[in-house]
Parts: C-alpha cells; structure tokens; sequence
C-alpha cells in the first residue's frame, strides 16, 4: 500500500476531546450543560443501536441525553407533537430524529417541524437551502458530511480547484457533500446510478467520495494516481473466518485503491468514527447558540 492511510479514529478522538473541553468549560463558566433528544419511531435494530450509541457518546462527553421511543405506528400528529415538545424545552438544544421513520409517516413534514436552532443533524430544509446558496452559511452542516471535510482537512488534502466527484447524491451525504466540496471552492461532479461511464469521471478526480452502498464497487484501476478517496459506504459481507459471519467493507475496494491513491479511508475506522463526533459538535454548537441569547 503507497497511499497514506486517513485515521477517522484518531480525528473522531480529537474532534470528541475539543467537545468535552468546551463542555466541561461551558459548566464551569456559564453552569449550562448542553442537551441532545433522541426520537426513535418503532423497533427496528439498527436505527434502535444508532440512538444507543449517540446517547452513550453524550454520557462520556457530558451532554444531557433524553431518549424518546414511540410505537412502530406512532401517528404524524404523535410524532410532531413530541418534536414541539422538545422545541419548547430549554433544556434541549439538539433534536435527532432518528431516520428512517416508518413508512406512513410523513419524514420532511417531520424534519420541517424541528426547530431551525435545534435541527442538529442539519437536514432541515432551510438548512440544506443555506448550504446550497451562495453567500449564505447553515447554522448545522450534516454530520457524515461534516466528519468527511475535517477528514480531508487532517489529511492535508487541497480541496481548492480539485476537481471532486461524489458518487450517490442522497440527501444526508452525496447531497450535502458536493455542496460543501464546492462551496470550499472544488469542481464538483455528481455521479449517480443513470452516470454513463463513472470511471471517465472517476479518471479525473483529485479526490472522490464513494456514497453508494455497493461493497468494494470502485477498483484501484478506476482512480488516477495521487487521488484522495474518502469512502463514506458500510456494507456487511459473508466472511466464515469471523465469528459474526461477516465483515466490514465500504464501496471502495480498498487494497487495490490503496495501491494508487495518495490517501485513502478504511472501513471501518474511517467515516463511521466520524459521524457521531460530528454529531456531538453540532450539539455543542447549538447549546452555544442558545447561550448566546
Ligand atoms: P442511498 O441509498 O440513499 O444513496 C445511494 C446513492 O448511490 C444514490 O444516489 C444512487 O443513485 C447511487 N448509486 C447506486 N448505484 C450506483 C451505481 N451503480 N453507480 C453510481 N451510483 C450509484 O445511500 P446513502 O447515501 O444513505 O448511503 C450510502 C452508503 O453510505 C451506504 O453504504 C451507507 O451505509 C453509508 N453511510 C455511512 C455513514 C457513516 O457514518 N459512515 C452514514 C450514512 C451512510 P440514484 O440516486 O440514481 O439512485
């Protein structure tokens, strides 16, 4: 492997003990701990282990945490109900609605009744607007999103007249990333699963963001040399030699990327870190927000 490896653990650290600093700090000066609400809809597993361990980062870097559960057919009125609920408590800065939400309820009509100063995920669509507009900055940038700029940032990558490609252009990460990308001054390409010829695109770029969801799709003989790969895909593959019965990859194949690219992420230990520390970024930020009035 030539390329340098981008360590999400060792950002996430970094990123989680600036957080518990500023806390521990906002405490002490201000006697004010920052809240985070967690809103899960039904029982499905791995949304219920995602709010679990959101809340868990909270307790060790010492923000309040309240989780709410409702029914699997909790009603749209339930739901937004309970997010006024939460607007109107002092003691919660951040909301996260844990998505997906079942699928007879109505998820922007949700997203949209999240107050703007306590949408820390930031898929709010005013937020999401800011983000895209020239001249104008979101008070919350996504989380996934986020943690891949500070990723980039650490890894020293130029980011200024790259040309970037985001492959997948979901709202919570292909989305919200080329915007950033190209708001930090990138040329940006957004490719999708109706791209023609992903590797013509893929050929050109200084840096790529794989958000596809397909295990190890993009191959080292895809990229150009130097290239900085950020891979954002998590995806479970049978493996008989582990005891779980499968392993861990993301959409790059990383041992053949690794051989061109001049920096790359693994998985896991590259993006998953991240996402959470973000989080708790954000949370920080909107507790500062309220102070702030
Ligand atoms: P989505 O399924 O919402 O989006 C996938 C995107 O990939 C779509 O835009 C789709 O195109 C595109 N796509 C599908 N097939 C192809 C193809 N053959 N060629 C090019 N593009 C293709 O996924 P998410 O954005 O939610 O997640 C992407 C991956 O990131 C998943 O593996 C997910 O688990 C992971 N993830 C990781 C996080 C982390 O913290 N590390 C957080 C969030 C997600 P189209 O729009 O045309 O359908």
């Amino acid at each position: 492997m030539s390329a340098q490896l981008i360590d999400g653990k060792k950002v996430a650290a970094r990123v989680r003990d600036e957080v518990a600093e500023a806390v521990a700090q906002m405490k002490e000066k201000h006697n004010y701990t920052p809240g985070l609400a967690t809103v899960l809809v039904g029982e499905d597993p791995a949304s219920a282990t995602y709010v679990r361990s959101k809340q868990r980062m909270c307790e060790r870097l010492g923000i309040h945490s309240v989780g709410h559960t409702l029914s699997a057919d909790a009603t749209q009125e339930e739901v937004e109900t309970l997010v006024a609920k939460l607007n109107a408590d002092p003691n919660i800065n951040g909301i996260l609605v844990q998505l997906p939400l079942p699928k007879h309820l109505d998820e922007e009509a949700v997203l949209n009744t999240i107050d703007l100063e306590k949408d820390v995920d930031g898929f709010h669509p005013v937020n999401i607007g800011r983000l895209a507009m020239k001249g104008r900055d979101p008070l919350f940038i996504p989380c996934t999103p986020a943690g891949c700029m500070e990723l980039l940032a650490d890894a020293g990558v130029e980011i200024n007249g790259a040309e970037a490609v985001i492959v997948g252009r979901s709202n919570i990460v292909g989305l919200p990333m080329a915007m950033l990308l190209q708001k930090a001054n990138a040329t940006v390409t957004i490719c999708h699963s109706r791209t023609k010829d992903l590797t013509e695109h893929l050929k050109r770029a200084d840096i790529v963001v794989a958000a596809i969801g397909w295990a190890e799709m993009i191959k080292g003989d895809m990229l150009k040399p130097g290239v900085a790969v950020i891979d954002v895909g998590i995806n479970r593959v049978d493996d008989d030699t582990r005891e779980r019965g499968y392993k861990l990859v993301g959409d790059v194949e990383f041992d053949s990327a690794a051989e061109v690219a001049g920096a790359i992420t693994p998985v896991p230990g590259g993006v998953g870190p991240m996402t959470i520390a973000m989080l708790m970024k954000n949370t920080l930020r909107a507790a500062e927000i309220a102070l702030a009035k």
